[in-house]
Formats: C-alpha cells, sequence, structure tokens
C-alpha cells in the first residue's frame, strides 16, 4: 500500500487540488493524509494560523476570522463546482466554547471531509484513530490497531487530516506546527506500507533551504538519520519525528513535488551509500547554554545538540520554543543567542576548517563546537541565518 500526504502547500487553492487529485486518481495512492490550506502567496495566513487567530479572538473579531477560514474552502469547493457550506456551518457551530486544539485542528479536518467529496475516498477523522496517551506521545499500539482497521474498512481507500489526534478522554490533541508529516508517518507505519510519499511545493530535499541559496544542489538519496539530523538543525521540508515511525518498519519515505509528479523526488533510506558528499547545509536560530564547575549535564529539556567535556558542556537549543525558566543546571551557567550553522555529510572529512575560514573571511564569527560522526556544527553571529548560510554553501559549493 502507498500512503500520500499532501502539505498545506500543495493544497492551497483550486488549482493545485486539482494537481492533487489527479495524482491520487492516477497512482494507486490507497490513504491519503492532508493538511489545512497553507499560503497561495507571499504573505498570504495560513488556514492553522487564521484558526490559532480565531482561539485568541473576541467574539466580533471571531466572526470575520471564521469568514477568512471558510472562504478559503469555499473558493476551493466552487472551482471544482460543489457545495461544501453545510459542513462549514455544522463545523463551525461546534467552535463555541470548544478548545483551542479542536479549534485550529478544524483546518485539517475540513481538508480531509472536502478531500474526501472530491476524490471519493472515505473520510477518517483521526480523533478517533490517532491516540496520544497521559504523557502526550502517541499511544502506538492502539493508534496502529485503529488505523489498520478503518483503512481495512475503507477497502484501502481512505483520507484523513493530520495535526491531530485525541486523548483517552477524547479531548483533541495537536502535533506540533508541521506535524501532518509525522501523521503521514504513522498511517505509512501503521498499514505497513510499502513507501510513504511526501507530496509539497518543491521537487524534494535540496542540500540547502532553495528560500536562501538559489538553485542549490538536489539531493537525490539521504539516509532517516541524516534527514532527522537535517530537521531538527533547520531543513524544515520535513517534521524532524517523521522518521521515528517510519525508521522502525524501513518504510521509504519519498518526498515528490506537486508541480513535476513525474520526477523522482528525494528518497530518505535506512542506509546510503557512502560518497564523501555534503548531504545538506542548514541554518537556525539558537540560544547556547554553557556549563562550567558542573557536576550534572544539561540533558532537560532535551537540547538539538549537546557537548559534554569534562570540564565544559555546551547545550544548543531552538531559539523559537526556548524558555529560560525551564533550565535549571548546577555550575556557572551562561547563555547567549546565535545562529547554529551545521553540514551534515558522508564519509570523514572535516569540514569545519573550511568552514570557519569562510564565516570568518565574510566577518562572522566561528566557534565550531561538533566535527565527527558526519556532523559539522558551528556558531555564529544571532541573527545572521541567511548571510551565514549563502556563505557556507559558496564555500563547499
Ligand atoms: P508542506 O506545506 O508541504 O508541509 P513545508 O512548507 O512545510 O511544506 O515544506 C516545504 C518547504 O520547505 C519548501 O517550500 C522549501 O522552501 C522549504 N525548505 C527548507 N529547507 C529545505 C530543503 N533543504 N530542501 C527543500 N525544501 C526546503
Ligand atoms: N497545518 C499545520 C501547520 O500549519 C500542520 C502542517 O501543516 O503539517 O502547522
Ligand atoms: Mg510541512
Amino acid at each position: 500500500m502507498v500512503v500520500a500526504k499532501f502539505g498545506g502547500s500543495s493544497l492551497s487553492d483550486g488549482e493545485n487540488w486539482r494537481r492533487v487529485l489527479n495524482i491520487v486518481k492516477e497512482g494507486d495512492r490507497q490513504a491519503v493524509v492532508v493538511s489545512a490550506p497553507g499560503a497561495r502567496f507571499v504573505g498570504d495566513e495560513k488556514v492553522t494560523d487564521l484558526l490559532f487567530k480565531y482561539a485568541s479572538s473576541d467574539k466580533e473579531q471571531k466572526e470575520t476570522v471564521w469568514q477568512k477560514v471558510a472562504d478559503r474552502y469555499v473558493d476551493i469547493a466552487n472551482f471544482f463546482g460543489i457545495d461544501f457550506s453545510s459542513v462549514l456551518e455544522e463545523t463551525k457551530l461546534k467552535l463555541t466554547g470548544a478548545s483551542v486544539p479542536y479549534v485550529v485542528s478544524r483546518g485539517e479536518y475540513l481538508s480531509a471531509r472536502l478531500f474526501s467529496l472530491l476524490s471519493g475516498k472515505k473520510f477518517i477523522d483521526a480523533a478517533r484513530v490517532v491516540k496520544f496517551d497521559e504523557k502526550g506521545e502517541i499511544a502506538q499500539r492502539l493508534t496502529y490497531q485503529l488505523i489498520e482497521q478503518s483503512v481495512l474498512q475503507s477497502g484501502q481507500n481512505a483520507v484523513m487530516g493530520g495535526f491531530y489526534g485525541s486523548d483517552k478522554e477524547d479531548n483533541i490533541v495537536l502535533f506540533e506546527r508541521g506535524g501532518s508529516d509525522v501523521s503521514g508517518a504513522i498511517v505509512a507505519a501503521a498499514v505497513n506500507a510499502e513507501k510513504y510519499e511526501n507530496w509539497t511545493d518543491v521537487s524534494g530535499v535540496f542540500c540547502c533551504d532553495p528560500r536562501i541559496v538559489l538553485n542549490p544542489v538536489f539531493v537525490k538519496c539521504l539516509s532517516f538519520f541524516q534527514m532527522k539530523i537535517l530537521a531538527l538543525l533547520g531543513a524544515r521540508v520535513l517534521h524532524p519525528q517523521t522518521i521515528y515511525p517510519t525508521v522502525k518498519k524501513s518504510i521509504p519515505i519519498n518526498v515528490k513535488s506537486i508541480y513535476h509528479p513525474d520526477e523522482d523526488g528525494t528518497w530518505i533510506l535506512p542506509t546510503t551509500k557512502k560518497r564523501g558528499d555534503v548531504v545538506g547545509i542548514t541554518a537556525k536560530k539558537v540560544v547556547s547554554v554553557e556549563q562550567i564547575e558542573f557536576k550534572t549535564p544539561l540533558t532537560s529539556p532535551t537540547p538539538l545538540l549537546s557537548i559534554i567535556t569534562p570540564a565544559f558542556c555546551r547545550a544548543v537549543f531552538d531559539e523559537e520554543t526556548f524558555d529560560a525558566t525551564k533550565i535549571t543546571g548546577d555550575g556557572v551557567l551562561t547563555t547567549t543567542h546565535a545562529t547554529l550553522i551545521s553540514v551534515v555529510y558522508d564519509g570523514k572529512k572535516n569540514y569545519c576548517p573550511t568552514i570557519k575560514k569562510a564565516l570568518e573571511k565574510t566577518g562572522l564569527p566561528a566557534n565550531v563546537i561538533c566535527d565527527e560522526h558526519g556532523l559539522a556544527a558551528c556558531l555564529t553571529a544571532p541573527d545572521k541565518t541567511a548571510e551565514a548560510l549563502r556563505t557556507v554553501y559558496k564555500a563547499l559549493e
């Protein structure tokens, strides 16, 4: 069985929905996972962002924000000449007094309902099959069982919204932002899919973020481990947790573009042949916490990277989610904001000397923190993600 996930960027408007429906119809794609419609142009609001706004608005504003959400689906439904108003009305009525996760999950819920109407695939409500335990983690056995059953009952012809599930009491629980990738991987693992297709708006994984570096090298193939590191350290083409369900069952992930469905895309596989090449370069805004004269190294909350020597511990955290109040460690702690530049590579070559030289030549500081096990990582000035990324890409080209 093939599981195909379509991201918000591929479901942004009617024209893209037509592309997606053709892809699903032409290939043998039995189980589909969809996101909420994303941005149609630079500066456009994603449906998920609108729903977060709805949840924090007062009563009057709510009406305007909901209208914007509803209009996105009405536009798509109109494109295909179908009426979606009753589903929208029924959904709106249930928003009064609903929790924030419930409100926000309606983006993916509505996408799946609309997709079901347009494709004839059976709608599966993720709230019934994707179950979280009391620790907020996926209750794996139960979830896999429920998904497998539902997909079989649909005659292997199903569509589910990504990004949400529910807890024991059936309260809606959201994944992290970008989490439909993880939902798709969970469905793939549950049905033992032969492959997990992740369809998006770019041809696959590039060596660098193509929004920052013009025409970066395309990566045909990389390992699960390399993809996890790249996603964690800044390549947000896939959510970093996408890898876990698929790695356990060795299900290949194929990242593909809805604009070029005949292209092969990028394959993420259990292992790849060592070629001694750079697989990816990322830049991310981070907070670096240094700990000296310590007894216990900082491990909680889990850092992106942590380098521990007998005299010194450095834990690097994602700036977006960093919470200073959660850091409690012994010894002397210093906290600095920085840009983390990372190079993921095959083979044994050490890249840090080249990275350091290139950054310093452009007037940027370079503090090497790791150059082993296929990862070269370096801290540079804060708020210099684009400049640092372009500099390092050019130096390694
Ligand atoms: P979706 O809506 O399909 O989930 P995302 O916006 O989450 O799509 O991810 C796709 C985007 O990731 C691309 O449009 C691209 O700009 C960005 N991106 C960042 N880094 C990379 C990379 N290394 N390779 C490919 N795309 C990348
Ligand atoms: N729609 C959600 C978000 O914007 C989930 C996803 O796109 O994967 O984060
Ligand atoms: Mg995404």
